[in-house]
């Protein structure tokens, strides 16, 4: 992690085995800033005064058991719920309450749950109609197979024909080559095995390395951390606490909490 990077985190009192987040909001240059957020749908609270740092060029990881409030905090961020109290901020622009359409022109990406391809379009074709978000780019088909090079050998079949992990593969590949400002993934492993989670969020670090900053929710506890340079862990809806991957798996805490 970078010392800049270092820099932003929360700082932690210990209290025992347990780490609580101090109060104090970390100081430096954040690319997103979630402040005291609080969310509801109907009567149920699903977020209570979270608040998250990430700083510009960091893969960030969400972390909690379900119910968390993990896929809740990234569709607030993207503008699909609207939170009940509470600030959102990209590059010190606050945010709070704009429609997904206005977020995602900021250059904040969010990948859901399930694959996001054309299915009737070949994978050349997907490809390219990312490169539409990079203004013509026309070495996005090279780049995707850089990326992932099992699919060059692809590139004419219908991604409805590809395996559940080339789709995701596909998915990530036209998400990453659009360079968002922020990409949210939320659970892109999900139903895939170990082999392509590892190399779908290899995929992730090597573009973080080439400035995209990102937030991931993953159940690949391991795997996610092993490429974060920072972890959240969240419970019920509540923060508990924010470190370094290998700071977080001393404390205890993410085995209290995720089991293994
Ligand atoms: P998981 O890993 O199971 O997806 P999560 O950490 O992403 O969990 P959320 O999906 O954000 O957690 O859910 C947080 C809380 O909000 C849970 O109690 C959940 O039941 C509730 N919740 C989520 N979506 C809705 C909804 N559309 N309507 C009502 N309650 C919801």
């Amino acid at each position: 992690m970078t010392l800049a990077g270092k820099a932003l985190l929360p700082a932690r009192r210990s209290t025992g085995t347990a780490a609580v987040v101090d109060e104090r909001p970390p100081a430096g240059v954040r690319l997103l800033e979630v402040e005291d957020l609080t969310v509801s749908y109907g009567g149920v609270r699903a977020l209570s005064g979270v608040s998250i740092v990430v700083p510009k060029g960091s893969v960030v990881a969400l972390l909690g058991p379900n119910g968390a409030g993990k896929t809740t905090m990234l569709r607030t961020i993207s503008g699909l719920v609207r939170p009940d109290r509470g600030h959102i901020r990209l590059a010190g622009r606050d945010i709070t309450g704009w429609a997904p359409h206005r977020v995602a022109r900021l250059g904040v990406l969010h990948v859901p749950e399930g694959r996001g391809v054309f299915p009737s379009l070949s994978v050349e074709e997907n490809l390219l109609m990312a490169a539409y978000a990079l203004n013509g780019s026309d070495d996005v088909v090279a780049r995707g197979v850089e990326l992932f090079p099992q699919l060059g050998t692809r590139l004419g079949q219908l991604a409805r024909s590809l395996s559940g992990g080339e789709q995701q593969m596909l998915a990530l590949a036209r998400a990453l080559l659009a360079k968002p400002r922020l990409v949210m993934l939320d659970e892109i492993s999900m139903g895939l095995a170990p082999i392509i989670v590892t190399e779908l969020l290899e995929a992730v670090k090597k573009m973080a390395q080439e400035g995209v900053t990102a937030l991931i929710v993953e159940q690949y506890v391991e795997a996610a951390l092993g490429m974060s340079d920072y972890a959240y862990l969240l419970d019920k809806g509540r923060l508990l606490t924010v470190g370094e991957p290998e700071d977080l798996k001393r404390s205890g805490m993410l085995s209290m909490y995720l089991g293994g």
